[in-house]
C-alpha cells in the first residue's frame, strides 16, 4: 500500500482528535504541526481554557446537533472506562429565566434550555424539574447526567494516544497553508493531504483567511471550591446581555470553573477584574454549596483568572474538503463554544473526507 502522507495543522482538541482517529486507519503517516501544543496557555489557543463539558447547543435537525450526538458515545466511554483521560460524569442542572429570552446567551443556549431537546434520549437521566422544586427567579429547568473534561489531562492524553499510533509532533508556524508542503515538514518530504485545524487563526492563515471566524471571548475564574458534584448553567444574567453564568468541576483535581462571558468580536486577552467579580458573585448565588452557604466572594479560593477565545464561525463549523494549489485540504475549524462536545463527530467527518481524497487518488 502506498503511504498516505498527512500534515494536520493545529494541536487543539480538533487537530488532536482528528489525528487520533485518522491514526487508527491503516497506511497513514501523520505529522501534527502547530504553533501551540498542550501545556501552552495562549490567547490564540482556545482548547486549554475550555471548561470543558458536554452541554449540547446544536439546534435540532442541524449538522451541529449531529456532530454533538456522535460525540456523546466516545466521551461517555472515556468517563466510564478510561480514568487516565481526565473525563468524569457530573449531573447538571440547566435553568431558564423567562426574562432572558432573546438575549445573546439565551439564543446561544436555545436548544440546551428547551424542555424537549433532541439530546434528551442521548444523555442519561434527562428530566424536566417540577415547578415546585424550582428556586426563586427560575421559570423552568431540566437536569441530566453529562461529563466534564479536565483539559490539562485530556489534551496530553490525546497526544499520548497519537504517539502510540506513530503520529509525529512538530512545532511550526505557517504563514500560508501551502508552507506545509515544504520538504522539512513531513519526514517523507512530500504531503498528500493537509488537515486544517487552526481554530480562530483560520481567519489569518494565508490561503484560507476565513473572515467569518471571529472570537467569542470567554472569561473564567478557576477556584478550589467544590460544587458537591454538580454542574450548573442558566439562561442569562442581570448584568449584561453577553455575560453568562455557569459552573463545572473538572475531573481529577482540575478545579472548578466559574464562567463566564460570550463577548463577540472581542480579542482582549487580559481578564477584566470587574467582570471577574460579577462572575464570582453570580456563581455563589447560583450555587451556595461552593462556599458552604457563606456569602461573599472572599470565600472563594482562587487558582487563577483566565480568558479564552471561542472560534465562532458564521454558518457553523467548517468540515469540508477543498483543493488549494496542488494539494487537497480537509478543513475542521470554527467550532465556537462546542469544540469538545462536537469533537468526535467533526473529526470523524474530517477522517471520512480524508479517506475520500485517497480513494479518488487510488482510482486514478
Ligand atoms: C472559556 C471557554 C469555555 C469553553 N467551554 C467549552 C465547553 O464546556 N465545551 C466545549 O465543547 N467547548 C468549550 N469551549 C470551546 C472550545 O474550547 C473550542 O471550541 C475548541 O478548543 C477549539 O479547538 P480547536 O482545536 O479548533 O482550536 P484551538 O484550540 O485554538 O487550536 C488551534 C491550533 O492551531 C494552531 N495554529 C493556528 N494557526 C496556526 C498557524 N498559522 N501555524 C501553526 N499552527 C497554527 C494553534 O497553535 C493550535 O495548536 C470553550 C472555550 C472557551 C474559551
Amino acid at each position: 500500500m502506498t503511504q498516505k502522507n498527512v500534515v494536520v495543522i493545529g494541536a487543539g482538541v480538533a487537530g488532536l482528535t482528528t489525528a487520533f482517529l485518522l491514526s487508527k486507519r491503516p497506511g497513514y503517516k501523520i505529522v501534527v504541526a502547530a504553533k501551540h501544543m498542550p501545556g501552552d496557555y495562549d490567547i490564540e489557543y482556545a482548547s486549554p481554557w475550555a471548561g470543558a463539558n458536554y452541554m449540547p447547543v446544536g439546534v435540532r435537525g442541524t449538522q451541529a446537533a449531529e456532530w454533538e450526538k456522535a460525540t456523546w458515545g466516545p466521551l461517555e466511554n472515556l468517563a466510564r472506562n478510561h480514568p487516565d483521560a481526565g473525563v468524569h460524569f457530573q449531573d447538571c442542572e440547566i435553568r431558564t429565566r423567562s426574562k432572558d429570552l432573546g438575549s445573546a446567551t439565551a439564543n446561544w443556549f436555545s436548544e440546551l434550555l428547551s424542555p424537549n431537546p433532541w439530546f434528551k434520549d442521548v444523555v442519561p437521566n434527562f428530566r424536566v424539574i417540577p415547578r415546585e422544586e424550582l428556586g426563586p427567579g427560575v421559570d423552568s429547568a431540566t437536569s441530566f447526567t453529562s461529563v466534564c473534561i479536565n483539559t490539562a489531562i485530556y489534551l496530553p492524553w490525546l497526544v499520548s494516544q497519537c504517539l502510540k499510533n506513530g503520529v509525529i509532533f512538530k512545532r511550526k508556524v505557517f504563514q500560508h497553508i501551502l508552507e506545509t508542503t515544504k520538504p522539512n515538514v513531513h519526514p517523507s518530504g512530500y504531503v498528500d493531504l493537509v488537515i486544517n485545524c487552526t481554530g480562530l487563526m483560520a481567519s489569518q492563515l494565508g490561503g484560507v483567511e476565513d473572515k467569518s471566524v471571529v472570537p467569542a471571548r470567554g472569561q473564567i475564574v478557576v477556584v478550589r471550591n467544590d460544587t458537591g458534584g454538580k454542574m450548573f448553567d442558566v439562561s442569562g444574567t442581570d448584568d449584561a446581555d453577553d455575560e453568562a453564568c455557569y459552573i463545572m468541576m473538572r475531573a481529577a483535581g482540575g478545579g472548578t470553573i466559574l464562567g463566564g462571558s460570550y463577548q463577540m468580536r472581542n480579542w482582549e486577552s487580559q481578564p477584566d477584574p470587574n467582570l471577574a467579580v460579577r462572575i464570582m458573585k453570580r456563581a455563589i448565588e447560583m450555587c451556595p454549596e461552593l462556599t458552604g452557604g457563606r456569602k461573599g466572594i472572599e470565600n472563594l479560593d482562587i487558582v487563577r483568572h483566565a480568558v479564552g477565545l471561542r472560534p465562532v464561525r458564521e454558518g457553523g463549523t467548517r468540515v469540508e474538503k477543498e483543493r488549494i494549489g496542488n494539494v487537497w485540504v480537509v478543513h475542521n475549524y470554527g467550532a465556537g463554544g462546542a469544540g469538545y462536545q462536537s469533537s468526535y463527530g467533526c473529526a470523524q467527518t474530517a477522517v471520512n473526507l480524508a479517506e475520500e481524497v485517497f480513494q479518488k487518488r487510488a482510482q486514478l
